[in-house]
């Protein structure tokens, strides 16, 4: 069960992700988690992503590449994974298909959890903060009983800067500007499956275990 998770901020990625892991025992390899273990364990790749971030530049894509694929190589992938955060380019995406094809192993499902862009911005501006006591609202997931009030304390709710419609546009169109030509490839190749996240947490993840009935 080799698995991409895709998915816009929002989207509701790493709460599907969680289910997945659980319900199939397949390791969630993040792109973080992986520099982060690399680096932890010293390995000559870790060691190069460090000094790169250390100096706050991008790792470029042949060091990303190599720790791909020794998190690939490992005992805990035999059964399968989920990446997630990674292919994030097209050029990564065929050094994927090239590093698996050497490792013996193919993608099955790259699962993109669609959501509309408006609904995206809902959720995503949507979240509240209490001036007074720092507790957090959301307008439509968690919101106060009183419209602008805190529950807790009664203190005035405010909106970050971070969620504000402006920042929250653009972050969501550098996203979709990054992300498209992936979704492409991926449907070129065959293993892209579009998955509704409009729907209630439960149904999402009802659909995607439909999807990988067969691969149990
Ligand atoms: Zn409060």
């Amino acid at each position: 069960m080799n698995l991409v998770l895709m998915g816009l901020p929002g989207a509701g990625k790493g709460t599907q992700a969680e289910r997945i892991v659980e319900e199939y025992g397949i390791p969630h390899i993040s792109t973080g988690d992986m520099f982060r273990a690399a680096m932890k364990e010293g390995t000559e790749l870790g060691l190069q992503a460090k000094s790169f971030m250390d100096k706050g530049e991008l790792v470029p894509d042949e060091v990303t590449i190599g720790i791909v694929r020794e998190r690939l190589s490992k005992e805990d992938c035999q059964k399968g994974f989920l990446l997630d955060g990674f292919p994030r380019t097209v050029p990564q995406a065929e050094a994927l298909e090239n590093l698996l094809t050497d490792l013996n192993k193919k993608i099955d499902y790259v699962i993109n959890i669609n959501v509309d862009r408006s609904i995206l911005m809902d959720r995503l501006t949507g979240r509240r903060i209490c001036k007074e006591c720092g507790s957090t609202y959301h307008l439509i997931f968690n919101p106060p009983a009183k419209e602008g009030v805190c529950d807790k304390c009664g203190g005035e709710l405010y909106q970050r800067a971070d969620d504000n419609a402006e920042t929250v546009q653009n972050r969501l169109d550098v996203n979709i500007k990054q992300q498209e030509p992936l979704l492409t490839f991926y449907e070129t190749k065959g293993y892209l499956r579009t998955i509704d996240g409009q729907q209630d947490i439960r149904k999402v993840f009802a659909d995607i275990e439909q999807l990988l009935e067969d691969l149990r």
